[in-house]
Order: C-alpha cells, then structure tokens, then sequence
C-alpha cells in the first residue's frame, strides 16, 4: 500500500492495535508483529507531548472459544476470563504501555459497535444473502470452514482443515471435500440454510472518498466485507 505524504498534523492521537483472540495466551510473534511497534510509537507521540490514547483489548467472541470451551468441559465465559487476565498481565509485564486495555464483552464496547451495526442498518447499507452453510447439530452454531474436516483432494489427508490441509499446505474450501465424507469436530457436519448481512463497501464508497485520512488509501478490489 502506497501512502501519500502530507504535511496534515493531527491535534490528538488514537493508537489501536489489533485484539489478541482470548483463547490462548500472547506469542512472541504477536508482540513483535503488533504490540511493541505500536507502543514504540505511542511512547514517542507522549515523548513529544502529543496527545495520545492507546486503546487494546481482548476479542472474547467466536467460535473458537466455544469449541474449546467444549473441549475442555468448561463454559465460554471460564475460557475468555482465563486467557484476558492472562493476556492483560503479560501486556503489563512486558511493559506494553496501553491507556485503556479492555474486553470486546464489556459494556460498552457492545453498546459502540451495535450502535454502529444499526445505523449502518437502518440506512440498507446491508444486503441480505441465503446461503447453504456447516452447521453443528451438537453445539447449534453455524461454522467456518476452518472448523470441517475432510479429505484433501490434492494428497488425500482425511484430516484436512476447510481451509486449508495442513499436510500439503494446499488452501481448500470446505465444497471441496467429499460431501458424504466431511465432519466437525466429532459430529458429520450438516448443512442449513443461514441468512448473511453483507455489507457492501462500494455503496459508501464517495463518502470514503471524502474522508480526510491525512494520507491516500488505496480502495482495494475486494468491495464487499461478510460481516
Ligand atoms: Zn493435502
């Protein structure tokens, strides 16, 4: 992505970073990657008295922690308070300095984001989608194909990721496997019909011409986002 350099100075910075996912604790590579360069900057934004808010928190949704939560005989809730206060702690003893490192379960992190949700709704700026998608009978969840299992067409590894198979690092989609043949984690998957909000990026798109960023993105290709 190629920026254009202005002379725009902002009067006040907000810092986020990317949410670490609350079902495991922090890896080197997530420090290095995302972590220390974002409290690098802060940390010379504060050094030259700029004003400046660093913003983090715990992504505690999504079916990863529920499939591990059944794994492990626990509830969600046990697995998400287990790896945030893991995951806070190990941002404060590296020290990583965040103002504010929260949890997308709080309060008013759901108020912000339905907030954005419905008005985004309730100006059509969704486009409804029916489609065909793995559905769990056991947990009553509909699943991404990262969570179907089946064989590889390519090496024929029957323990192959929806995604992606493992053994020949070949990228998959789960339409791929033998459909008589494709299972979630112990149950055969099935299918169901599921309703998608798709929003359509190419809708707003002059008004995110409009918006001053301080720099040029690039629109990229891809215009729709799957919510
Ligand atoms: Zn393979």
């Amino acid at each position: 992505m190629k920026y254009i350099e202005t002379d725009n100075k902002f009067n006040r910075y907000c810092v986020t970073t990317a949410l670490p996912y609350a079902n495991g604790p922090v890896h080197i590579g997530h420090l290095a990657g995302v972590y220390v360069p974002a409290d690098i900057y802060v940390r010379y934004l504060r050094m030259m008295n700029e004003d400046v808010l660093f913003i983090g928190g715990s992504d505690e949704h999504g079916v990863p922690i529920t499939i591990k939560a059944r794994n492990e005989g626990v509830t969600p809730q046990d697995i998400v308070d287990r790896y945030h206060t893991i995951i806070k702690q190990s941002f404060q003893d590296l020290g990583i300095s965040f103002d504010i490192y929260s949890r997308t379960s709080s309060k008013i992190h759901a108020e912000t984001a339905s907030a954005f949700f419905k008005d985004l709704y309730e100006k059509g700026k969704f486009i409804e989608k029916t489609s065909q998608q793995y559905y769990d009978e056991e947990t009553k969840t509909f699943l991404a194909d990262r969570y179907i299992t089946g064989t590889c067409p390519h090496c024929g590894n029957e323990k192959a990721y929806g995604d992606q198979c493992e053994a020949c690092g070949t990228s998959l989609s789960a339409n791929r496997f033998n459909q008589s043949k494709i299972y979630t984690f112990r149950t055969r998957a099935s299918t169901k019909r599921n309703k998608a909000l798709v929003f359509a990026i190419r809708r707003i798109r002059n008004l995110y011409e409009r918006m001053d960023f301080g720099f040029t993105p690039r629109m990229e290709n891809k215009r729709i986002w799957t919510m």
